[in-house]
């Protein structure tokens, strides 16, 4: 079965004492928190299960990888 994969292909900046430093987004990736609801079941001081937003992806039900690259002189 065929697999969607998100990938980062490195090429160094022209001038990398210029910008050391790059961050890419990564994004549509479903929360591990919830695994992808946006929400954990709970229950209220009434014992009714009402629907508590997840805090690790603040209720969107995806979360997005951000990588920094760091460029180093390669000693
Ligand atoms: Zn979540």
């Amino acid at each position: 079965m065929s697999k969607k994969q998100q990938a980062l292909i490195l090429s160094a900046p022209l001038f990398g004492d210029v910008h050391p430093k790059e961050q890419q987004e990564f994004n549509g990736f479903p929360c591990s928190g919830c695994q992808g609801n946006g929400w954990h079941w709970k229950e209220n001081k009434y014992g009714d299960r009402i629907k508590e937003p997840c805090s690790v992806c603040g209720g969107t039900g995806k979360l997005k990888a951000v990588v920094t690259i760091e460029w180093k002189a390669d000693s």
